[in-house]
């Protein structure tokens, strides 16, 4: 058995400000430790249900490279650094079972909820034929494309429906209750970490019953844009085009990863220039 897990920053317990998430603010270190014993909890419970299961752990958020890899469970491997081919994702392939979400959070345009974003700043809303995704919606989708269901989701109670209301079978485990984009009631770590060991155990036993995530292509996407600037660099790239509005670009594509390859650009194209 083949399992990897998608580690994010925002969506861990007692994390609910940017200084907490950004390397150079005071209390990503912290962040980090309390991140890499989610992740380790997670491990702990997917091997305690299935101990030959193979863990892959692809760090997700921000520079990709947050876990400390010195103290993640030695029996998991780890997915380090960027860019690469599949984003949060990497690692993914045909052969995985199942996957697992943990420290995620809530799409752009949700409120109230910690930390809500789509992929960056620079992104209002993505939607796959008229419907609005953020990054639960687009990594399970991808995920769905390889046959993978998502049988876990950590983050706060925002995320956990957002991921419900894709697929109710998905076991949560939320480890805050939001009170504002930056404010939230937690629980303690070593409580969510307790919640997440036993949720993941119980999840991989019954991966088999939990739905997958699919948009068959070809895909209609749009996306909002922030900034006309990035907008006026991502009709650039081939096959995207301006919708009505002066936010909106939108394309056609043959199926979940094209579509989450370019929506992947079309971010990053957003960061090379003044917002
Ligand atoms: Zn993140």
């Amino acid at each position: 058995m083949r399992i990897l897990i998608s580690a994010d920053m925002e969506g861990i317990s007692g994390v609910v400000h940017t200084t907490e998430t950004n390397p150079d603010g005071y209390d990503y270190e912290r962040s980090r430790a309390i991140m890499t014993a989610e992740v380790n909890a997670a491990v702990a419970g997917v091997l305690e249900a299935v101990p030959a299961a193979e863990v892959l752990v692809a760090d997700a958020h921000g520079t990709f490279r947050n876990l400390l890899p010195e103290d993640l469970d030695r029996r998991a491997r780890l997915v380090r650094g960027r860019p690469r081919p599949l984003g949060m994702l990497a690692g993914l392939d045909d052969d995985t079972d199942a996957v697992l979400f943990i420290g995620y959070h809530a799409r752009s345009g949700q409120g109230p909820a910690v930390l809500a974003h789509t992929i960056g700043a620079a992104v209002l809303d993505v939607r796959l034929d008229g419907r609005s995704v953020g990054e639960i919606g687009l990594n399970a989708a991808m995920a769905g494309h390889h046959g993978a269901p998502v049988v876990l989701l950590s983050g706060d109670d925002v995320a956990c429906a957002e991921v419900l209301a894709l697929t109710p079978g998905t076991a949560t485990v939320a480890v805050k209750q939001a009170l504002g984009q930056a404010a939230a009631i937690a629980l303690h770590p070593e409580e969510a970490r307790d919640q997440l060991h036993r949720t993941a155990a119980k999840a991989i036993r019954r991966y088999e019953q939990v739905p997958l995530v699919t948009f068959p292509g070809p895909l209609q996407v749009e996306v909002d844009l922030y900034g006309p600037y990035t907008v006026d660099l991502a009709v650039l790239i081939p096959g995207v085009s301006r919708a009505e509005g002066a936010r909106t670009v939108t394309f056609t594509a043959a199926d979940m990863p094209e579509a989450y390859q370019i929506i992947t650009l079309i971010t990053q194209l957003a960061q090379l220039i003044p917002a």
